[in-house]
């Protein structure tokens, strides 16, 4: 680990560190009410040193200015989960109700770290680095919310965007790729309209019930039928609500779509889909009204950049060793980080970062009990192991970072 000795001051930090964690893992806050982490977030950035401001609500931007050079912003989500944590730690959550069951204080940690280590090493490197802390992520408000407060105009403008998410994969190891690495996520409320009427008398009716069900069976077409063999696309119905009695039928239907993409172009064409086959199957059934699509937690892809991914994929294999990155695929769960680098129109590289003792993990493997004995993220048992966890993110952090800032990198030279 010569890449950047300075580094290596990290095992005076982490007591800091360790305590800062479990403080935020003693006191999760749900979306957009991340008050009292903001406030701690701020204090830490303060001390350090940096030039601390609120951006939406309970977002937290700090920037450290050292000198010409490229601008890198590091972000970290700041929420928690409504879950009951049931891990029996002796830090488990005091706020009934309420965990962070995704590992966000993890990443705030590590990115306080990563501040205090490039603070602390000035002469290491020279450039801007924008420490952003951001809430409600599991809502998917949090990045809107910091953008639509005039983000873009109130921070240096970055050369590229990081950001990593703790998984429960080994401790020591991280996950990088190009292109998607999380999926864009949708869901879609769409109303139907009949006519209503007593259920003795159909031929008074246009009924909501059967348009819905035709809706329901040639939604299934869309995928089926009309994307490409081997792309990844999900549209499930995930709820299908009308009527309320036997003999009533209705005047209207509700269906709930949720979908899944890891491209935008197919996004936009099975959002096409829907809307074609929704007001099609409301024309063959004589509807009286047309049909309303109301799209609600809307996640944007998350799809990284070639060059920044191969930047910091190197940086990180120098680091760490090469057999401690591996290639990862893209999970299907979605993430509004992308929402930022896009606002600024700048690229991002975004990382996954092990948890799981590596011995422990490499034993769920070996008997193929991974998904039943490995508590994921969400889950009320989500317990990553602070050591090494914390001291890994906190370096996959300056590392990436570096990549851009130290002067002797080449990717710090190219951008001079
Ligand atoms: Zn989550
Ligand atoms: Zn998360």
């Amino acid at each position: 680990m010569s890449d950047h000795p300075f580094l290596d001051t990290l095992d005076g930090q982490l007591d800091w560190q360790r305590e800062l964690y479990r403080d935020l893992h003693r006191h999760p806050e749900l979306s957009l009410q991340e008050d009292r982490t903001a406030q701690r977030i701020e204090a830490e950035l303060a001390g350090l040193g940096l030039a601390v401001q609120r951006v939406g609500g309970t977002g937290v931007v700090g920037v450290l200015e050292n000198g010409t050079g490229p601008t890198v912003l590091a972000r970290a989500d700041t929420d928690a989960l409504p879950v009951t944590e049931d891990t029996g730690l002796e830090y488990s959550s005091t706020v009934p109700g309420v965990m962070h069951a995704c590992g966000h204080d993890m990443h705030v940690a590590a990115l306080l770290g990563a501040v205090k280590l490039l603070a602390d090493h000035r002469e290491a490197w020279s450039g801007t680095y924008v420490a952003l802390f951001q809430p409600a992520e599991e809502n998917a408000a949090g990045a809107q919310a910091m953008i639509d407060d005039g983000l873009v105009d109130r921070v240096p403008r970055p050369d590229v965007a990081l950001a990593q998410h703790v998984m429960p994969f080994a401790a020591g190891t991280i996950g990088t790729a190009a292109g998607p690495v999380l999926s864009a996520g949708d869901s879609l409320r769409i109303t139907v309209h009949g006519r209503g009427a007593h259920g003795s008398m159909p031929h008074n009716a246009v009924d909501p019930v059967v348009l819905a069900a035709s809706i329901v069976l040639r939604l299934q077409t869309i995928v089926s039928r009309e994307t490409q063999p081997g792309q990844f696309a999900v549209v499930t119905v995930g709820a299908s609500n009308a009527g309320t009695k036997s003999n009533i039928i209705p005047d209207r239907a509700e269906l709930l779509l949720n979908l899944r993409t890891y491209d935008t172009a197919l996004r936009e064409r099975i959002m096409a889909a829907i809307e074609r086959i929704v007001r099609g199957e409301c024309a063959a059934a004589g509807s009286p009204r047309e049909p309303e699509f109301d799209y609600y937690d809307q996640f944007p892809l998350t799809a990284n950049d070639e060059d920044a991914n191969a930047t910091v994929t190197r940086a990180l294999a120098a680091h760490f060793g090469a057999e401690a990155v591996f290639p990862t695929t893209p999970y299907t769960a979605s993430e509004d980080f992308s929402r930022i680098p896009d606002a600024f129109g700048v690229p991002y590289a975004y990382w996954f970062v092990g948890t799981v003792p590596a011995e422990r993990y490499r034993a769920a493997v070996d008997s193929g009990t991974v998904s039943s004995e490995i508590p994921a993220n969400h889950s009320p048992f989500f317990a990553p192991a602070i050591d090494p966890s914390l001291e890994i993110a906190t370096r996959a952090q300056a590392v990436a970072a570096l990549a851009y800032l130290a002067p002797s990198s080449p990717a710090a030279e190219e951008a001079r």
